[in-house]
């Protein structure tokens, strides 16, 4: 059967990557997601006190076919640099996913809850949710772009690659959100202490193209360590913010003055550790295929060129198909 019709579940940078190369080639795609806009994990979080890049928030490129991809979104204006070897989008991290979602059929708000057979070896989506017009669409082919936690269930259908992505585990990342009216005494605009629950402590409003609020005078975007953040995953927000802040401020080595914007926010599943060596899944008699951060490990490459890898890698086995 030929692939001209196929839904992706999930827009964030791999399901993306996988939807404009299949469409280049003239497949009629679809994505759906269940957030209010494209990205995924390339998340920038509005604010009265501005944005904040919460998820990742920056790369670097370890191949070189991902780095001239990233030379030629660079000169689109969609990244820029923030050092020698790391890459931000301009004006915030999702304007990439937002650059990359454009002409793309992207229907937001919509949690796919299974992949159901259509006949014929064609495939429809049932949402948690009803969804006008969805049981109408009958897909050729299925992908599955989310985390692998979140992937095994969508993949019952096709128990072979659940099977294959069920070991894989996401660490999380409890993270903070915060501004102050006066910039802060920092040695550095991006701190990573040796001991206690921070990983990383990044300021974010200095950043390419990041919007000014009058009367913020800085914003930082704190991440917890993986250990930390497993060990108080279901502790309350309030708490999690107060224990975070407590060690900004021991690692700036200042008395905090309170914040005039905080936020915790949590990841569930925030960077994988150990990704599979396979490129992506694809099961070419079912037609379901899946790509992730969770596939790709390769060199020293991070997610984000992770999952541009894999997200290719899938289009283009269903182009071998
Ligand atoms: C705090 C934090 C810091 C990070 N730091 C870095 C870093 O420094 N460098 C780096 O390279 N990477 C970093 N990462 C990881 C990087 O963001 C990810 O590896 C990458 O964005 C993964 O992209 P993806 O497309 O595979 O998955 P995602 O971005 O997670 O996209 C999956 C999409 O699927 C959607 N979805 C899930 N389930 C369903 C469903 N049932 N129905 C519909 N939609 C669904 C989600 O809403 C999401 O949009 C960081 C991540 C976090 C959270």
């Amino acid at each position: 059967m030929t692939i001209s019709h196929v839904a992706v579940i999930g827009a964030g940078l791999a399901g993306l990557t996988c939807a404009r190369e299949l469409a280049a080639a003239g497949v009629q795609v679809r994505l759906y997601d269940k957030s209010r806009g494209p990205g995924g994990r390339l998340s920038t979080r509005h604010s009265p006190a501005g944005p904040f890049d919460h998820g990742g928030a920056d790369f670097a490129a370890s191949g070189s076919d991902f780095a001239q991809q990233v030379s030629q979104w660079t000169e689109a204006g969609w990244l820029a640099g923030v050092d020698d070897a790391r890459h931000t989008g301009v004006g915030g991290m999702n304007a990439l996913p937002r650059a990359l979602a454009q002409g793309l059929a992207v229907q937001l708000d919509t949690e796919i809850a299974a992949i159901e057979p259509a006949g014929e070896g064609r495939w429809q989506l049932r949402a948690h949710q009803p969804v006008p017009g969805l049981a109408e669409q009958v897909f050729d082919a299925v992908v599955v772009a989310v985390p692998a936690e979140q992937a095994v269930p969508l993949l019952g259908v096709a128990p072979a690659l659940a099977e294959g992505v069920r070991p894989v585990r996401s660490e999380p990342t409890w993270t903070v959100m915060a501004a102050w009216p006066l910039a802060l005494p920092a040695r550095s605009e991006r701190l990573q202490p040796a001991s206690g629950p921070l990983r990383e402590a990044r300021r974010d409003d200095t950043r390419p193209g990041r919007e000014r609020v009058a009367g913020v005078g800085c914003r930082w975007v704190l991440h917890a360590t993986p250990d930390w953040s497993a060990n108080n995953l279901d502790a309350p927000p309030d708490q999690v913010l107060r224990r975070l802040l407590d060690a900004f401020g021991e690692a700036l080595g200042v008395r905090l003055a309170r914040p005039a914007h905080a936020v915790a926010h949590r990841w569930r599943y925030a960077q994988v550790p150990q990704p599979l060596s396979e490129p992506c899944s694809w099961e070419a008699t079912l037609r379901i295929g899946a790509c992730g951060d969770t596939w790709h490990a390769t060199g020293k490459a991070e997610g984000i060129e992770r999952a541009w890898l894999s997200g290719r890698a899938l289009a283009r086995a269903m182009q071998a198909t």
